[in-house]
């Protein structure tokens, strides 16, 4: 049956709907799924009535809907489940107001198009930030969605801990508040936290209270050399279990750094490294942390420790970990890459860490190791060219070790497509819960349907 998109403008306003053919593409890919799967058509919402409507004409015409914040995520989330089903994509990035602003109480209240970087500019004469910081310059909303996580989760926590209240629209266009914007609440069960990391499936975010932190008054920030990646794992660990507030405790392997080096021109040394800050109020709380490190990373055998000396010195260096992967796609074109993405109990960490490196070396991959070792969590990233079934195997064998030391196949990307084949193997009887809670939320099946369930 054709899908009746004039009547989709004509409800929404022409210029609110798309089907040129590389809107289309941009919103039906994403950097780790294999094929693009173009929406019928990108419908922008640009305030809730829009949101309401769009889904009110989705439920008329049974047209599967995907929000869509800034198309950063990864594991297929945007991409449709099936390629000869017609899909709306409902783009929610024009929804992009910072609608108020209390330093008072450490709020914020956005739309959920508002970046993570337009936030922080819009905070930028606080004093105060929002932590949460992925490698791409997501979405709230999105990020929401996908209980997204950054550099400085090890210490001020993810989307999780920093959303207070959502204002959802559901299915069925009725609009929920779910939490209120308090530190605490015991009210209730938290369907807000049911909705952060639910990827779509559940409602469209349609407001977000987010938590805000001061500033810290001192910042340190360390680059410390390692000779192999098993050393720097190690020291990850003693720093975490010594507990030390570290603020961002980030690994990068040697591929990692070299890659850096040639698409930023840095020199950094070619070898394993952790990048590390301590945020304090007080000059000497955070000197005496930053000595404490720095013995801890010596006695697991660091060569070499580098203290960034300015503002200037410690934006480039996290300039350089945000900008890793495409340093890393750099260094090898006309390939395609997969990602891994586990999260393992703190003091398994190191033993994975050598697992993935050994695996890599076995296979002869080109995959780099990376990631938020703070959190037990780290990515690998690997080009292969199509058709290489190494990768895969690489994949599977880390996943599944992930999943025996006690730890998840996604600490932060989430399941989308393509890994939903272990969803099972993780959760258990609790797959057929969370499928009965997406069809209490969504009961003809159209809001990013095939994913995570
Ligand atoms: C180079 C690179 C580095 C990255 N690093 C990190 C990292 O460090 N940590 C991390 O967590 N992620 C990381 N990611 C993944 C990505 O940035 C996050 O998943 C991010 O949270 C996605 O936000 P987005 O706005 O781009 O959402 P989108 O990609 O647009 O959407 C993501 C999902 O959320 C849903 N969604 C979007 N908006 C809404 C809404 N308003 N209501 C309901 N559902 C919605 C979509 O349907 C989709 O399922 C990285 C990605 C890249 C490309």
């Amino acid at each position: 049956m054709p899908v009746p998109i004039e009547q989709l403008r004509a409800l929404l306003g022409a210029d609110k709907v798309s089907t040129s053919p590389s809107v289309l593409a941009a919103h039906g890919r994403d950097e780790n799924f294999p094929d693009v799967r173009p929406p019928c058509a990108v419908a922008y919402a640009e305030r809730r009535d829009d949101i309401v409507a769009v889904l009110a004409w989705c439920r008329e015409h049974q047209i599967p809907v995907i929000p869509f914040g800034a198309g950063s995520s990864l594991e297929g989330a945007l991409v449709p489940y099936d390629p000869d089903v017609a899909v709306l994509s409902l783009d929610l990035s024009r929804m992009s107001a910072v609608l108020s602003i209390e330093p008072e109480n450490f709020v914020a209240l956005v739309e959920p198009g508002v970046t993570r970087t337009a936030l922080n500019t819009a905070l930028r004469h606080t004093g105060l930030f929002f932590p949460v910081d992925p490698g791409a310059d997501a979405s709230l909303g999105g990020m929401a969605a996908t209980n997204a996580s950054g550099t400085t989760t090890v210490r001020y926590g993810g989307m999780r801990q920093n959303t207070l209240a959502l204002e959802v629209v559901l299915a069925n266009g009725d609009v929920l508040q779910l939490g209120r914007p308090v530190r605490k609440t015991s009210s209730g069960y938290d369907l807000k936290d049911v909705f952060i990391g639910s990827s779509g499936t559940l409602g469209v975010i349609s407001k977000l209270w987010v938590r805000l932190h001061p500033v810290a008054e001192h910042i340190h920030t360390l680059r410390v050399v390692f000779p192999t990646v098993q050393a720097a794992a190690a020291a990850a660990y003693l720093i975490m279990s010594s507990a030390l507030p570290v603020a961002r405790l980030e690994l990068l392997d040697e591929y990692a750094i070299r890659s850096i080096n040639r698409y930023l021109g840095r020199s950094y040394p070619e070898a394993p490294a952790l990048f590390v800050e301590f945020h304090s109020s007080t000059a000497a709380a955070i000197n005496a942390e930053v000595a404490l490190a720095e013995e801890l990373a010596r006695d697991a055998g660091a060569v070499d420790i580098a203290c960034a000396q300015s503002q200037a010195e410690r934006t480039a260096q996290w300039e350089a970990r945000h900008h890793v992967y495409w340093a890393l796609v750099n260094a090898h074109p006309n390939h395609i890459y997969t990602t891994t993405d586990t999260a393992v109990p703190l003091a398994q960490f190191p033993a994975l860490i050598d697992a993935a490196q050994r695996m890599l070396q076995e296979l002869d991959l080109a995959g780099s190791i990376l990631g938020h070792v703070g959190d037990g969590n780290f990515h690998t990233i690997i080009a292969m060219q199509p058709g290489d079934d190494r990768a895969q195997r690489y994949v599977e064998y880390l996943n599944q070790r992930a999943l025996a030391l006690g730890g998840t196949v996604t600490g932060e990307h989430g399941i989308g497509l393509l890994k939903r084949k272990y969803m099972h193997a993780e959760h258990g009887a609790a797959l057929d819960w969370m499928r009965q809670i997406k069809a209490l939320f969504d009961p003809d099946n159209l809001l990013n349907p095939g994913k995570i369930v």
